[in-house]
């Protein structure tokens, strides 16, 4: 008998009711923008706030409309300029490359390795040229941590962390986004909690959380945050700091603030059905794992593994009869962007040097989703049709 999955892989789960009796509290009082507050009132963006910097051990926290908007207002308060250089990872989604186009920046693709991780030889060879790293924690993998902030310290270079993929993952037990400058994570759906769209920005450097929280469109109504530095910081940077409107409203806010209350069950229970797929696909001949360092507790929200050195049309099988049996593989080495997958070379409002040595592995990263709709028994299924069919088409 040929199994076959029907279940859905851009399916999350329904919102909390506790998030919709929040979010139904906003809507019934209509007070949506996060400034609008009756007085004595703590608005449930300012809210959100406070209890994330709290959650991530941060100083300061800033709610706005997307990861990619946050990533954009975090380089922007570090003082990136148009035609300012920006290391950034050759693997990785379309809004960071976007977000260093989208402020006139200039991305230098850093090379991937079989980890997917930030190839940090590569990166120490091009640290010379830019004062800042744009590091995407893509899709979850965090590259050595401690090496790598040595290496930026040293070199005088400002980290951003793109923790799209690893809220509530750590290095050695700091959580992502605590080591560089600023830490952004996204909040929209197929991420670790769900507002449809949102992002957050956290720091402890309180003059670039007055500058990201200048730049959301505070106004001169910052003294409404919680997670904010003092008017004094705000004094000194008010009147250079543009608003670049991308706040986070009030009903978002509601949604998420019970979410990230239970982040660290949700991460036990995508690290489960993670774990399943992986052991039912180790040992698959032709078919390489991303072993997870021992340093790294990640968030199994997605999975990835390697076809290295297959050819485009057997890599292009393996999706097809994977497809045919319900289970939907991502790659991100095809030669034109499609969905949600990209490559760097893709990106061509940005010029971008070959580099071989990542086409490699780019050409056979496979990516799955893994939503928390799956059961434990799903993913033993979808990891006994990837086995089955990278199999089949390994032999032929
Ligand atoms: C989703 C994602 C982003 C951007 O987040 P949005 O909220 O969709 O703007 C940035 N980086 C990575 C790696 C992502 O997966």
């Amino acid at each position: 008998m040929t199994e076959t999955f029907t279940g859905s892989f851009t399916q999350q789960e329904p919102i909390p009711e506790e998030a919709i009796e929040a979010a139904m509290a906003v809507l019934r009082h209509g007070r949506l923008h996060r400034y609008n507050v009756v007085p004595g009132e703590l608005g449930e963006t300012a809210l959100l706030e406070l209890e994330f910097a709290a959650q991530m051990g941060a100083k300061y926290c800033l709610a706005v409309s997307s990861g990619g908007y946050a990533l954009a207002t975090a380089l922007r308060a570090v003082g990136v300029e148009p035609g300012d250089p920006v290391l950034t990872n050759a693997f990785t989604l379309a809004p960071v490359p976007g977000a260093i186009a989208s402020v006139g920046a200039r991305p230098i693709f850093v090379g991937v390795t079989e980890s997917l991780t930030l190839d940090l030889d590569d990166l120490e060879a091009k640290l010379d040229q830019a004062k800042v790293l744009m590091l995407s924690h893509m899709r979850g993998h965090l590259c050595d941590m401690d090496r790598l902030m040595q290496m930026c310290d040293a070199a005088g270079v400002i980290v951003i962390e793109d923790c799209a993929h690893t809220m509530g993952a750590a290095w050695r037990g700091q959580l992502s986004g605590r080591q560089g400058a600023i830490g952004c994570y996204s909040c929209q759906t197929y991420k670790h909690v769900n507002s449809g769209e949102g992002g957050l920005l956290i720091t402890d450097d309180e003059e670039l959380a007055a500058k990201a929280t200048m730049l959301s469109g505070s106004y001169m109504l910052y003294e409404r945050h919680l997670a904010a530095p003092g008017p004094e910081v705000f004094e000194r940077i008010k009147y250079t700091t543009p608003n670049v409107s991308g706040r986070m409203d009030n009903l978002r806010a509601a949604i998420l603030r019970p979410q990230l209350r239970d982040l660290d069950r949700q991460v036990q229970r995508w690290n489960e059905r993670y774990d399943e797929i992986a052991a039912g696909l180790r040992g698959t001949p032709g078919l390489t794992i991303v072993e997870r360092p021992e340093e790294e507790t990640y968030v199994g929200s997605s999975i990835q593994f390697l076809l290295l050195d297959w050819s485009p049309e057997r890599i292009a099988e393996v999706i097809r009869r994977c497809a045919a049996r319900g289970v939907e593989l991502k790659w991100f080495g095809g030669a034109e962007p499609s969905g949600f997958t990209s490559r760097y070379d893709s990106w061509r409002y940005a010029d971008s040097v070959p580099m071989p040595a990542s086409d490699r592995i780019l050409a056979g990263i496979m990516d799955m989703r893994v939503p928390l709709t799956f059961s434990l028994e799903d993913c033993r299924l979808i990891a006994r049709i990837i086995r089955s069919e990278v199999g089949a088409v390994y032999q032929s």
